[in-house]
């Protein structure tokens, strides 16, 4: 048996950093496994990175985490999907949610019989039929049912959260675990001269730090993958060419809603974010068509409540780094991707990388096999994720900019294109078993983006016509009523409060 990892030193404190070490301390409590985590002050976070997706969820119970005091510690807010803004046409919304349409009958989605429905009834909206959608529009959030027969179990949520605080909030939990957080810039990086491996990083104090294993979340600057390992970057502008995102907090406004709002402008898109005390917003665009100041008064002129900061501006490529894993080191977080946060997935990412990372966790002399099988996962995780994104921008009819019509009518991947081809042409949505976005997500952004598929499953047509028409509108009653039934935002929100 060879030796297990004695020593790990993660290189950053952001989501990333914290988020690895938690889980690391975690899972590894009872082993002798050494956890150092390295940040500089100096340098500091990226400092945005607010909505999350349901996993998160996940992550945290797996770690014993208390929901509630996770979310009084971060600020958060619940969130049921994303409203997404004039994306098909200026003027059209539609709200992704965390959630089925209806329900599947025989085998078959629901979305094929509301296309046979639609035929009688071309004013019939789909997402009418999601709770979470009518829910989060109508302000209203409750915690989903465990009965799998009820309607109330038909949904999922995430949160809004103020990220900085969730990494200080892991911090408290790590270090009592025995993380070791060291504060210091790392100037120096030294390397095995046979095997290439990291050996020892130098901090500007002069202290050095040795170990077996590295985890690189250093953020864009991707200091060992990139810099000293040179991990080659795969650049996906090509098809994702937004590549600056101007950041701002501003001061409450009203009830927090339980959704991210996605308003697409000219050259990109504006996010809103409710936190409990303050709103996220941000313009993520191309400087290919927009310059900075034109950028930056779209989002003065839109900001929801005062500014509580000055502009934070970003710029980025999408992409990953091929080999998220090479020698003896991992990269988890933006240093080793990123892809824009339209869906926000980029902590999904994080918690993903992390996870498999502790599935196929190496012993001390490495194992090749497990470098390839993590990073063949990590490659599918990021071109799932950078189809449904690009499937945004495809997916559309706006043609009032010189940004929309390239992005209408640029060259997809082929796997996307195939996936494209065949909804329009049937109605059917290829599934996978694993992964992010399922079959009611891809659904949310073809129909809600005038998507409509020429024919339906043709299983459809064992129904009757009077059959279909009373199933939908049991479904739209039951599904209003159960929206009304819930607690509104508010009242949620209240009782996180007192509930400690
Ligand atoms: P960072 O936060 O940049 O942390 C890097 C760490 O490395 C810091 O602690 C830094 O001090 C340290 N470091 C760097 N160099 C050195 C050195 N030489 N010595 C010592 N320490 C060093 N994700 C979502 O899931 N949802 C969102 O809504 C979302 N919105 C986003 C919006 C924008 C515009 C951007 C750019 C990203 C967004 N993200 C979002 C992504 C999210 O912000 C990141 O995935 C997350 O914050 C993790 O960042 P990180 O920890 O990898 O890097």
């Amino acid at each position: 048996m060879q030796p297990p990892i004695e020593h790990i030193v993660i290189v950053g404190g952001g989501t990333a950093g914290w988020m690895t070490a938690a889980a690391l301390c975690h899972i590894f409590e009872h082993t002798s496994l050494k956890v150092t985590l390295i940040e500089s002050d100096q340098i500091g976070t990226v400092g945005v990175g607010e909505a999350t997706i349901p996993h998160l969820r996940y992550f945290n119970q797996r770690l014993g985490i208390n929901e509630a005091e996770f979310m009084q510690a971060t600020n958060a807010t619940y969130k049921l999907g994303i409203d997404f803004i004039n994306w098909g046409q200026k003027g059209e919304s539609y709200l992704h949610p965390f959630g089925e349409f209806g329900k599947s009958i025989d085998g078959v989605q629901f979305h094929h019989y509301w296309l046979k429905y639609r035929e009688s009834y071309p004013a019939s909206v789909l997402f009418d039929y999601s709770l979470p959608s009518v829910a989060a529009l109508k302000g209203r959030f409750d915690y989903p049912s465990r009965d799998p027969r009820s309607l109330l179990s038909s949904y999922s949520y995430a949160f809004h959260i103020d990220a900085t605080r969730y990494a200080s909030f892991l911090r408290a939990y790590c270090e009592p675990k025995g993380v070791n957080r060291i504060e210091g810039k790392i100037v120096d990086i030294q390397r095995d001269g046979s095997s290439g491996d990291i050996q020892v990083l130098t901090l500007e104090s002069g202290q050095r730090i040795c170990a077996d294993f590295f985890i690189d979340c250093s953020g864009f600057r991707s200091l060992l993958l990139g810099n000293t390992l040179q991990s080659r970057f795969d650049s996906w502008a090509h098809w994702l060419p937004c590549n600056h995102a101007i950041a701002i907090p501003t001061e409450k406004f009203g009830t927090p809603k339980p959704y991210t709002k996605a308003i697409a402008h000219s050259a990109g898109w504006q996010w809103q974010i409710p936190l409990q005390n303050r709103v996220g917003n941000g313009h993520v665009f191309c400087d290919d068509f927009m310059d900075t100041s034109e950028a930056e008064s779209i989002l003065e002129q839109s900001l929801p409540s005062a500014p509580l900061a000055n502009f934070n501006n970003i710029r980025f490529t999408a992409g990953r780094r091929e080999q998220t894993w090479k020698n003896n080191c991992v990269g988890i977080g933006l240093s080793s991707g990123f892809l824009e946060p339209l869906e926000s997935t980029s902590i999904y990412l994080i918690q993903v990388a992390i996870m498999k990372l502790i599935e196929l966790f190496p012993r001390k002399a490495g194992s090749a096999s497990l470098r390839e099988e993590f990073n063949q996962q990590m490659r599918l995780e990021y071109e799932r994720i950078r189809d449904f994104l690009i499937l945004h921008y495809s997916a559309t009819r706006r043609d009032d900019s010189d940004f929309w019509n390239h992005m209408r009518t640029l060259d997809r991947p082929d796997s996307l294109k195939l996936r494209m081809e065949t909804f329009q042409e049937t109605g059917y949505v290829d599934h996978y078993e694993q992964g992010l976005f399922l079959v009611p997500s891809w659904i949310a952004v073809y129909i809600g983006q005038g998507i409509i598929p020429k024919n339906y499953a043709p299983e459809v047509d064992e129904k009757e016509n009077t059959q279909i028409s009373q199933m939908m509108s049991h479904f739209h009653t039951n599904i209003k009523n159960a929206a009304e039934s819930l607690n509104t935002h508010k009242q949620s929100l209240e009782r996180l409060n007192t509930s400690n």
